[in-house]
């Protein structure tokens, strides 16, 4: 079993400690590698480390440079996406189909921020005041620290990573500890793509050890979280001990809307693919399907038997649709919403328990789960489940589907199935969500900003918005009358 070290001032090194803890694997149940334990001294030193590179030798680069590191570490991404992503398969269980692709996918981040890093402008005001010549400056904050979980571990740091680098940022970064392997050889690939030391850091270890000193650090400026609800509100609070800047990517409770307009065929897809892409392990899983009553049977019969083909099994076959869920913890949850589901009422028309088909395994397998007779106000309506669990609740008209969709506390995404454009353009009006999808799902790119309305987040990842949330502006005034006007009022 490997024992990796932690990356800290560009020298790979043991925790303080002297502790580690293993990694599983989800479809095994059994460790594959001993991640390392880090603590507050741990913490201190990458902080140091990421100030001194922000001071020093990162400050120095223009922003050209810059873009041109952004862009070669980006090919080197592509060069070992394949090894990238079984490494994640093996760690977190997702589809090696799936992470070959995000892998794939990844260096378009590194691409786009790339560019984008000599693209950031200030202005020149055209201000009121006589003798004064005033312009603003885009400047980056300093050290930011990234903090990202299990679920799509490269993707999901690289929504923070190429934004905040761009932007002349250094960064220290704790990935989940169900999850860290792929950030140690993700994190070798800055080296070799010349990154100087200490711009990033990489700390691994649990999330009160670890994150919480990272976050009340004097000399962190900010913080760009993705996981779950709570933990986010007790990050923000302790972010907000010492004024830091926050981006927090939440969860999801969202809503996957099918009218009676729709193509039914294609809506089941996106409905199956909204739930139990990814093992339904995604902050934008559809795991509420609202359906027109008047073709709400026969789309359940259509979803029923097109669920009923996933092929379950080890993730790093090619061919397995559904895999098992990630952490032990996690599905111990899954299966407790599903009693809560059944004890509120619902009826479970699929799945329902743990998978017991031979291809599983010993792995923590759930059978795509499907439940009808779903009410909005159930929990199983409105907690995120985070596995492969659909709810599906009927509607009569665009105005209950609109008041059931923006029923919860989350605004993360939601789909809309329908052929009418004046019903699409609606909906994406009053839905309350910060992606909306119509007739598609789970879509999202390196242009297109991403991020929650409500309590599914604050900030935006991805697109020109997410480089801004790694800046700050200063405003520089500069006398040009060459005479003094009175000191003792304002100018
Ligand atoms: P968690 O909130 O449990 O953990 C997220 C990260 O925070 C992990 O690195 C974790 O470390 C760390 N952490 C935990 N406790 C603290 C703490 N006290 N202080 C600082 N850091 C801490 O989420 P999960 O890892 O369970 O991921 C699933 C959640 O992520 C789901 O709710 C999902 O919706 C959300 N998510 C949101 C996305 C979005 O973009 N909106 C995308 C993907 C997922 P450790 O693992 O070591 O505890």
């Amino acid at each position: 079993m490997k024992k990796h070290q932690m990356l800290i001032a560009g020298k790979w090194v043991d925790p303080a400690g002297g502790e580690w803890f293993e990694s599983l694997n989800p479809f095994t149940g059994a460790a594959w590698a001993l991640v390392p334990r880090g603590g507050k001294e741990d913490v201190d030193l990458a902080v140091a480390a990421a100030k001194a590179a922000y001071e020093g030798p990162w400050r120095k680069l223009t922003a050209s440079a810059r873009g041109d590191l952004l862009r070669k570490f980006a090919e080197l991404v592509a060069a070992e996406a394949d090894k990238l992503a079984e490494i994640e398969t093996t760690d977190n269980g997702k589809l090696i189909a799936e992470m070959r692709g995000q892998l794939k996918y990844v260096p378009q981040w590194f691409h786009y921020f790339g560019g984008l890093a000599d693209k950031v402008e200030g202005r020149v005001i055209p201000i009121d005041k006589p003798g004064v010549f005033n312009f603003t400056r885009e400047e980056p904050l300093g050290v930011v620290v990234a903090i990202t979980p299990w679920n799509s571990p490269l993707l999901l740091a690289t929504w923070k990573l190429a934004p905040a680098l761009a932007a002349g940022n250094t960064v220290v970064w704790k990935p989940s500890e169900f999850s860290s392997v792929s950030a140690f050889a993700f994190a070798q690939l800055f080296e070799r793509a010349g990154f100087p030391p200490g711009v990033v850091n990489v700390i691994t270890g649990y999330g009160n050890e670890v994150g919480e000193p990272l976050i009340t650090h004097r000399d962190v400026a900010k913080v760009a979280f993705t996981g779950g609800d709570r933990t986010g509100e007790h990050v923000y609070q302790l972010a907000a001990k010492g004024i830091k800047r926050i981006t927090l990517e939440l969860g999801g409770k969202s809503a996957n809307i099918v009218f009676d307009d729709a193509d039914i065929d294609e809506a089941v897809k996106g409905v199956v693919s909204g739930i139990f892409a990814a093992t339904g392990q995604t902050c934008i899983a559809g795991s509420r399907a609202l359906i027109h009553r008047s073709i709400h049977d026969k789309f359940v019969e259509k979803l029923l038997a097109l669920a009923k083909t996933a092929r379950m099994g080890n993730p790093l076959d090619a061919n397995t649709q559904v895999g098992p869920i990630t952490t032990q913890p996690q599905y111990q949850k899954v299966l407790d919403y599903i009693r809560i589901a059944n004890e509120e009422g619902a009826v479970c028309r699929l799945g329902g328990g743990p998978a017991s088909r031979p291809e599983c395994g010993s792995g923590w397998f759930i059978e795509p789960t499907i439940f009808t007779g779903v009410k909005p106000q159930m929990r199983i309506a409105q907690e995120e489940v985070f596995g492969p669990v659909l709810s599906i609740i009927p509607f009569d008209d665009e105005e209950e589907a609109i008041r059931v969709a923006n029923g919860t506390v989350y605004g993360l995404a939601a789909g809309v199935w329908t052929t009418s454009i004046r019903r699409a353009l609606m909906m994406a009006e009053r839905l309350e969500a910060g992606t909306v999808w119509v007739n598609t799902y789970r879509a999202v790119s390196y242009m297109s900003p991403f991020g929650g309305y409500k309590r599914s987040g604050i900030g935006r990842e991805s697109g020109i918005d997410a480089i801004r949330e790694y800046l700050q502006t200063k405003s520089v005034w500069i006398d040009i009358a060459g005479s003094a006007p009175n000191p003792f009022v304002m100018r």
